[in-house]
C-alpha cells in the first residue's frame, strides 16, 4: 500500500489529534504547555477482522492478533491484514517502533492449515509471481512465495524497528512472524517449534533457522522437532528478553520506550545496515533453496499420496504409535 492509498483506507478513520490536544492548547492558562501524549482512542484506529490495532504511546503502534479461539493459526486473510496493519504501521509519521503481541493463551499455532487452498483473490496482492490462473505445482508454489516467504522477507526489511511480543506457544508458521521481527521479548512459558519434520517438510517456508540460533541449535531445533524454551532460545540468540508472563506487556513497552526516544531516521539507517550484514552473510541463497526444498516436499507428497500437501501416511503412523505407547 502506498501513503495515497492508506489515507484513502476507509479504516482509517482519522489519523489528527485529539480532542485532549486541542482543549489544552485553547485554554488560556494552558497556551504554553506542550500537551502530553495521549493514547489515541479506538475510534481513531484502523478497524480489523483478525487484528488490534492500537497506538498504546507516542511513538509506539501495537499491533495484536486476535484470533484466540483458534490459537491465532494463521489464515489468508490475517496475513493481508497484518501486512496492512504494518503498511500502515510504517506511513504514519506518528510510530517509530512497531509491537506485534498475541490475545489468547497462545502466540500463534501455524499456519491454518483448513485454508491452504484459499488464492486470496479478495486481497490486492502485494508479490509479482502469483495470478488467479494458477494450475498444478504452479499455484502451491506461487501462493507460498506470496503469502509466506513474500510477506517475510518484507516483515523482515519495514523500515521501522518491530519486536515480537511473545507467550505460550509458537508453532511452526507461529515462528514466520517473529522471526522477521527486530527484537523478541518472550514470557518465560513461551516454547518455540518447527514441527514441519513430522508432516515430511523440511522447515518452514521462510528459513531462517540458522541466523536465529546458529548452525548446531539449529539442526537440532530443526532435526528433531522438539520445542525450545524461552530460556533456550535466549541462549541461542533468538530471544532478546525472558520476563514473567504478567511482566511481558510491560517490559515490551518499556523496551518500546529505548527505541521511540531515538530519532525515526537513524533508527532505520541503524536497523538496514544490519540487515544489510543478514544478507550479505548469504541468506537470499539459503531462503530460495530451502523454500525450494520445501516445495520438492509439497510436491512430492501431492504425487505419491493422492494430493496430499504433507507425510499424511507417517503422520497416521506416529499418531497410532503415540497412542498404543
Ligand atoms: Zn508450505
Amino acid at each position: 500500500m502506498n501513503a495515497g492509498e492508506a489515507l484513502a483506507d476507509p479504516r482509517l478513520k482519522s489519523k489528527g489529534a485529539s480532542g485532549n490536544h486541542r482543549q489544552s492548547f485553547n485554554s488560556p492558562l494552558l497556551m504554553f504547555v506542550v500537551p502530553l501524549p495521549q493514547p489515541q482512542k479506538d475510534t481513531d484506529m484502523p478497524d480489523f477482522d483478525t487484528l488490534i490495532y492500537e497506538k498504546p504511546e507516542a511513538g509506539i503502534a501495537r499491533i495484536w492478533l486476535n484470533r484466540p479461539e483458534a490459537r491465532n493459526a494463521q489464515d489468508t486473510h490475517l496475513l493481508y491484514e497484518l501486512n496492512d496493519a504494518f503498511d500502515i504501521a510504517m506511513d504514519d509519521s506518528e510510530v517509530k517502533v512497531v509491537i506485534l503481541a498475541a490475545k489468547g493463551p497462545h502466540f500463534s499455532a501455524g499456519h491454518d492449515l483448513r485454508d491452504i487452498n484459499s488464492r486470496g483473490s479478495e486481497h490486492k496482492r502485494v508479490g509479482t509471481w502469483s495470478d488467479d490462473k494458477w494450475e498444478g505445482s504452479e499455484a502451491y508454489y506461487c501462493r507460498e512465495k506470496e503469502i509466506y516467504e513474500g510477506f517475510c522477507r518484507r516483515w523482515r526489511d519495514l523500515a521501522k524497528p518491530t519486536i515480537a511480543s511473545v507467550h505460550g506457544k509458537s508453532i511452526a508458521g507461529g515462528l514466520m512472524l517473529i522471526w522477521p521481527c527486530d527484537f523478541v521479548i518472550a514470557s518465560d512459558d513461551a516454547t518455540f517449534q518447527d514441527n514441519t519434520m513430522y508432516m515430511g517438510i523440511p522447515g518452514v517456508e521462510y528459513f531462517a533457522h540458522v541466523w536465529e540460533l546458529g548452525i548446531r541449535k539449529a539442526k537440532e531445533f530443526l532435526l528433531t522437532g522438539q520445542p525450545i524454551t524461552a530460556e533456550e532460545a535466549q541462549a541461542a540468540g533468538m530471544v532478546n528478553r525472558v520476563v514473567s508472563r504478567d511482566e511481558l506487556e510491560e517490559a515490551t513497552l518499556a523496551f518500546a520506550r529505548t527505541l521511540s526516544d531515538k530519532p525515526s531516521f537513524a533508527l532505520k539507517l541503524g536497523k538496514d545496515a544490519i540487515n544489510a550484514a543478514f544478507h550479505a552473510q548469504g541468506f537470499e541463497n539459503v531462503q530460495r533453496s530451502a523454500f525450494n526444498a520445501h516445495h520438492l516436499a509439497h510436491t512430492h507428497y501431492r504425487l505419491h499420496q493422492d494430493g496430499s500437501f504433507i507425510d499424511r501416511e507417517f503422520m497416521r503412523n506416529f499418531q497410532s504409535k503415540k497412542k498404543s505407547d
